[in-house]
């Protein structure tokens, strides 16, 4: 059994102390001596399975990271470090949480990912500082949290309502299903194709918190969106299983703040946008059956746009409209042939055309824009862009691990 030895306990001025993926089974004792301790990481120590008592007694602690431990729970005097701000409990073993975590009154930023913790215990309304809350499923207790600024949950499709949220929450993540109305049928068996008499109850009784600020949400039926605070800039929206239409772009328009759009793993054929006036980035990624994307030309503020990892992608149509656009990128979509009309694109600065096989040759584009081109094959390389692909950069340093 190893233990971390008492001499590095001893090192009282020791500010940050990081024992990383180390086959610890226990602390020593006398880590509570560290007083001048203000981060501690134990990050992948997975034979640890419990820290000791006198961890309270770190006064000046200020980060704690046990992510991937095999710690089972925490022990009661957890709740002294009062000057404790940041917690990462991710992928650990811990089933709940004690009432003793009310103590940390400065804490603001909790992390249980990858835990079994679905419940809060009654204390969490201590944490009045707390502002960031990553969790895998969503508590009933949340709106206690009066300062929570950011949640992220993980798969919460078996939850039948969306508790009250806490009004001061500004950017919410999460998987919904249910939450957002109940289907009659599966979706599975259409995939892509218009639904045929089913029956769709969606919720109408959502109460958004009032300054959502961006809202990224996996959810089946985009048509259950509805009422969406006025204060959203930022919508993503992935994993979709019903045509991308009508009403789902109307019921965007009102939100005259958004100005960005990310839609991702959709499963329709083809996107015909609508008047979004105050868009400016629009992303389409992983979008594996999308054949066409239509009607970018009523998004009249558009500069931004990305589509990536759309495999069946042959055509964008009208891109020669979006006449506000200065940056494109089309990356891995490996059937689309032609980009027709990017002269007419004025204002257009930067073109990445990276990893598009079938691409016949380089657009006509303005003479102010720069192209980078790369692994096109029909449209040679331009040297300089080799880094700025993420995925040939990732690979690289693969290799040179290797
Ligand atoms: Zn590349």
């Amino acid at each position: 059994m190893f233990f971390v030895p008492f001499a590095i306990c001893g090192l009282k001025r020791l500010s940050s102390l990081k024992l990383e993926g180390q086959c610890i089974q226990g602390l020593h004792s006398s880590i509570g001596e560290i007083v001048g301790l203000t981060s501690l990481s134990l990050k992948g120590c997975h034979q640890l399975r419990k820290l000791p008592d006198s961890i309270g007694k770190l006064r000046s602690l200020l980060i704690l990271n046990l992510f991937d431990t095999g710690i089972t729970e925490l022990p009661d005097s957890i709740g002294d470090l009062k000057k404790l701000e940041k917690m990462n409990l991710g992928f650990t073993k811990i089933m709940e949480l004690r009432n003793s975590i009310g103590g940390l009154e400065s804490l603001l930023e909790l992390h249980l990912w990858g835990t079994e913790i679905t419940e809060l215990p009654a204390s969490i309304g201590f944490l009045k500082r707390l502002e960031c809350l990553v969790l895998a499923e969503m508590p009933t207790t949340i709106n206690q949290l009066s300062h929570l600024r950011e949640l992220r949950l993980g798969d919460n499709r078996k939850l039948e309502k969306l508790p009250e949220l806490p009004a001061t929450l500004k950017h919410l993540y999460f998987v919904a299903e249910t939450v957002l109305g109940t289907r009659g049928q599966t979706s599975s068996k259409w995939m892509g194709e218009s639904p045929k008499g089913e029956e769709w109850s969606l919720s109408t009784d959502i109460t958004w918190p009032p300054q959502l600020w961006s809202l990224r949400i996996s959810c089946d039926d985009p048509r259950s969106l509805t009422r969406l605070p006025f204060s959203l800039c930022r919508l993503e929206l992935g994993d979709v299983k019903s045509p991308i239409e009508q009403p789902f772009f109307s019921n965007l328009r009102y939100l005259r703040y958004m100005s960005e759009l990310t839609l991702f793993r959709c499963w329709s054929r083809e996107i015909e946008f609508e008047l979004l006036a105050s868009l400016q980035n629009l992303t389409v990624a992983e979008c594996e059956l999308l054949v066409r994307l239509s009607g970018l030309s009523s998004l009249g503020k558009l500069k931004e746009l990305k589509v990536w990892n759309c495999s069946q992608l042959v055509e964008i149509q009208d891109l020669g409209e979006v006449k506000s656009l200065m940056e494109l990128l089309i990356k891995s979509c490996s059937t689309i042939k032609m980009l027709q009309d990017l002269s007419k694109l004025r204002k257009l600065q930067i073109l990445r055309l990276f990893h598009c096989e079938s691409l016949q040759g380089l657009p006509d584009i303005p003479k102010t824009c720069h192209p980078y081109v790369h692994r096109c094959p029909m449209l040679g390389e331009s040297v300089d862009n080799y880094k700025a692909c993420e995925e040939c950069r990732n690979s690289d340093m693969d290799v040179d691990g290797a």
